[in-house]
This record gives C-alpha cells, sequence and structure tokens, in this order.
C-alpha cells in the first residue's frame, strides 16, 4: 500500500498548494490590494478554486482511497494514516457533490461581494451591496441542494464549518444558554456602570502594535513563523504550517480593539501553528472545527487575557508604554473597564456576557434567509428590530448594522455564527480540564508565564490537528461530551465579583 499512500499523499499536496496559493491571494486582497485590483483577484481566485476543486474530486482520489480503505481500518483510531484516508473520504464525498462550475461562481461572486462591501460600508449604502447579498443567499440555498435529505436547509452549511451539527442542536443550545445568560446580562444591566473612559484617552498605533506584539510572543507566536498585518476584518490565514499571518484593526480613540483583536487572532494562529508538523500539506493540518478554532481564539483573548492575573503582570507594562494616559489609573479600574458588560451593537467588540446575543441574532437572521421565511430587502429591519428587542440598542445606520462585518459578504450565509458561542462554551471546558492537570497555570499567567497552558494546548489540542472532530476532541480532553455548565459558571463567577451580584 505504500505506493498508493505516496500517490494520494502527492496529489493532496497539490491541492493543499492550490487551496494555499489562494490564501495568499485572499490575504494580499483584504490587506494590501489596491482597490482596482479587485476584477483580476476575483478571476483569479476563482481560477485557483477551480483548480483545486478538480484534484480534489479526480476520481483517481476516489480509486486511491478504495484501494487504501480496507488496509486503513486495519490501523486503528490512533493511526495518523487511517486518519487521513478517513478525513480524506469525507471531504472526497463532499466535494465530488459540488459541480465545478458552482465553485468558481461563487468564488466570483465572492470577490465582487467583498469588493461592493468594502466600497459601500463607509457610506452605510446597504441598496448597493443587497443584490450580492441576495445572489449569496441564492448561491448558499443551492450549496445545500447538493446534500438532499438534510433537515435544515443550514445543515450542510453548517457541516461545513462544524462537521455533525445540526441547526436543530444548535437552537436547543443557543435556547439553553439564553436562559442563564440573559438573567445575568439583566442584573449587570441594573448595576451601575463600569467606567471605561480610560480606554478612549488616544492611544497612539506604535504603543498599541509594541504591547501586543510582545504579549503574542510571551504567548507562543512566533514571528518567524508569521506575520501581523492591518485589514478591515481581523482575521487568521494559514499559508502553511510555518507561515500563519493574522490581521488587527487599530482605533487610537478605543484601546481595547486592536489588543483584543491581536489576542483572539493570536489564538487562532497558535492552534494552526501547533499542529503536527508530519500533517503538512494535508487535510489533517490545522483546526477541526469553527467551535475548536473559536474555543481558542477566546480562550487566549478572554480567559487568560481579559483576567486580572494576566493584567497584574501586563499593566504596569502599559502603563510604561502610555504614561500620560494610565500613569494615574489603578489595575482595579483598567480591569473593571475591560470587562465593562453594555450591550452594543459591534459583535467583534461585545463584553463576554452578552457576546452569545450577538451570534444568535445573525443565526436565527441566517436561517430565516435561507428559509426564505426573510428576504434580504427586509433584513436591515428585522436587524435593528432584533438588536432592539434582545440588546436593547438603537442601531444608529446600516454600516454599524447590518454592515457591519464581513460575514454575508463573502462566501456562504449560513453555518459561520455558531462556531463563534460553540467557542465560548468549549473554551471553558478546556480550560477547567487544563486546570485540574495543571492546577499551577493561572499562577504563571500572573507572571506573565504562558508555557504550561500553551504546551498542554498543543499537546492535548493544536498538535491533533484536523485529525479528531471536535465532538471526538472534546470527549478525549475533557473525558465527556460538550457541557454549557464550565462556560455558564465561569461568567458567573467572574461576573458575579465584579458586579457584586
Ligand atoms: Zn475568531
Amino acid at each position: 500500500m505504500e505506493k498508493e499512500l505516496r500517490e494520494l499523499k502527492a496529489r493532496l499536496l497539490e491541492i493543499d498548494d492550490l487551496g494555499e496559493a489562494g490564501a495568499v491571494l485572499g490575504w494580499d486582497q483584504q490587506t494590501y490590494m489596491p482597490k482596482k485590483g479587485a476584477a483580476a483577484r476575483g478571476r483569479q481566485s476563482a481560477t485557483l478554486s477551480r483548480l483545486a476543486h478538480e484534484k480534489r474530486t479526480d476520481p483517481g482520489i476516489g480509486r486511491l482511497l478504495d484501494r487504501l480503505q480496507p488496509w486503513a481500518e486495519g490501523l486503528g483510531l490512533d493511526s495518523d494514516e487511517a486518519a487521513l484516508i478517513r478525513v480524506t473520504r469525507r471531504e472526497f464525498e463532499r466535494w465530488t457533490r459540488v459541480p465545478a462550475e458552482f465553485v468558481v461562481r461563487q468564488a466570483e461572486h465572492s470577490a465582487r461581494s467583498f469588493a461592493a462591501w468594502a466600497d459601500a460600508r463607509p457610506r452605510s449604502d446597504f441598496a448597493a451591496v443587497r443584490p450580492f447579498l441576495e445572489k449569496s443567499v441564492d448561491l448558499s440555498r443551492e450549496y445545500s441542494e447538493f446534500f438532499p435529505g438534510y433537515d435544515h436547509v443550514a445543515d450542510p452549511l453548517i457541516d461545513l464549518a462544524d462537521y455533525g451539527l445540526k441547526a436543530s442542536t444548535l437552537r436547543d443550545l443557543f435556547g439553553r444558554l439564553r436562559e442563564q445568560q440573559v438573567p445575568l446580562v439583566r442584573a449587570i444591566a441594573a448595576q451601575p456602570p463600569a467606567d471605561d473612559s480610560c480606554l478612549h484617552l488616544g492611544f497612539p498605533r506604535e504603543g498599541q502594535e509594541a504591547f501586543f506584539h510582545e504579549v503574542v510572543r510571551a504567548f507562543g507566536f512566533d514571528l518567524e513563523r508569521g506575520r501581523v498585518d492591518v485589514a478591515a476584518h481581523p482575521f487568521t490565514t494559514r499559508f502553511a504550517l510555518d507561515d500563519v499571518r493574522f490581521t488587527v484593526r487599530y482605533d487610537e480613540s478605543h484601546l481595547g480593539k486592536a489588543i483584543f483583536s491581536a489576542f483572539h487572532e493570536a489564538g487562532h494562529a497558535l492552534y494552526e501553528l501547533g499542529s503536527n508538523p508530519a500533517y503538512e500539506g494535508t487535510p489533517l493540518a490545522g483546526g477541526c472545527s469553527s467551535g475548536a478554532h473559536e474555543s481558542q481564539s477566546r480562550l487566549w483573548e478572554n480567559v487568560v487575557g481579559r483576567s486580572r492575573g494576566f493584567w497584574t503582570h501586563y499593566y504596569p507594562k502599559l502603563q510604561t508604554i502610555f504614561p500620560a494616559q494610565l500613569g494615574e489609573v489603578p489595575l482595579d479600574t483598567f480591569y473593571r473597564a475591560i470587562n465593562r458588560v453594555k450591550p452594543s451593537l459591534t459583535r467583534v467588540e461585545a463584553d463576554e456576557v452578552t457576546y452569545n446575543l450577538h451570534v444568535m441574532i445573525r443565526f436565527d437572521l441566517e436561517l430565516a434567509l435561507l428559509q426564505g421565511a426573510l428576504a434580504v430587502r427586509d433584513l436591515p429591519e428585522a436587524w435593528n428590530a432584533r438588536y432592539a428587542s434582545d440588546l436593547g440598542v438603537a442601531v444608529p445606520n446600516d454600516r454599524e448594522g447590518v454592515m457591519q462585518d464581513v460575514h454575508w459578504y463573502y462566501g456562504t450565509v449560513g453555518g459561520l455564527f455558531q462556531g463563534y458561542t460553540l467557542g465560548n462554551v468549549l473554551n471553558a471546558q478546556f480550560y477547567e480540564a487544563a486546570l485540574a492537570e495543571r492546577p499551577e497555570i493561572p499562577a504563571e499567567i500572573a507572571q506573565g508565564k504562558f508555557g504550561t497552558l500553551h504546551g498542554w494546548l498543543k499537546d492535548k489540542i493544536y498538535s491533533l490537528g484536523n485529525k479528531v472532530t471536535a465532538s471526538e476532541l472534546v470527549q478525549q480532553v475533557t473525558g465527556g461530551p460538550m457541557r454549557i455548565e464550565p462556560y455558564i459558571h465561569y461568567l458567573r463567577s467572574k461576573y458575579g465579583e465584579l458586579y457584586q451580584i
């Protein structure tokens, strides 16, 4: 079987090269490409997507898998080779259902839609993006139709990001979370709001950059294996296991924005960088689901980066960088400011307590769009109504509402947002498991040391890459299925102390 395995790996490497070259084009489009490059870039991305798709769905791969499968089944669940055959089979079966012509149409549309959003967002011009979004919804439905037999039209899209999950399971999960989180949001809203004026004193970009570079390096992000650039929407992307990039956006009038989004994206990057190097060029490299990925970004951003212990160590350093702004501000005031709970307009900047409410709104709206229960034309109104009823905030314009981020204007509609909430739930569960084995972690964080935590995560989660499914990962790491209790406990104890409730 060695010859067949070698041939399969060679084919997978070519597919991976095309995918990662496409990632370079996508990264460039969002960072450095001049506006008028959009049309050519759309065509180039579509060409790469088509070539990758042809290679992914080549019947030769199916024949190799057929020959290798009986052999791989004899190797046992722990074997990397068996996992490679299993995961490649899963992806092969998924991709062969999707026609190449569709992949090209979708890639071209995504590039055009992204350009339209980037152009229209500053002027809050929803009418300009509406036809693109209508087409994205149509394309998303069309994608689902390649997988007949689904329970909900969103299921095939959800499965793409979070394998094995369905709209019905997520509705149930969100319902249970809502029951626990809404009373907490209400109890906090009844308290005097925390004062976060110390975050809005004017913080030059250079200082912010120097600070978070130092922190993400301490987390374990290696600048010889990655880069940080600026983009309108923060994201992480991988070109190779030794080249993982992330982006931030600066706001000199709000200290938290770039710093916490850097911690967040660094968490994604650490996951990618931590893959077993032997998985390079195969579908086993990288994270195993969007929920698992978000569990890592949210862990570094919040559980670590917004903890009192972390700032016990790092606040004096931040004060040294910004003495005029923070020199006289006590640690406790700063800690309360960065953990202020306040219903707001923007998901990526939401506090930990209200964050999931943003996700639930978008999840429900996506399902309604896909089901045809909501027309794109009526989306801004539906969006604004939900922000008023769920979060109690008035949306002043579409730029800060329905056009606030690139999701929905790049790629499919549906199947993207659940990952953020799954990530919140899972990060607490993983962290609880880490502390049970390595109780010294919080004391180390308070000294600015992250090696034990990073090492544990790398060993238990990152190195496995996509070898396991997310539900297998949770089972292996925590000894049971996904549970919301550790997350609810985390929120209640942290915010109970902060807000005396
Ligand atoms: Zn993320």
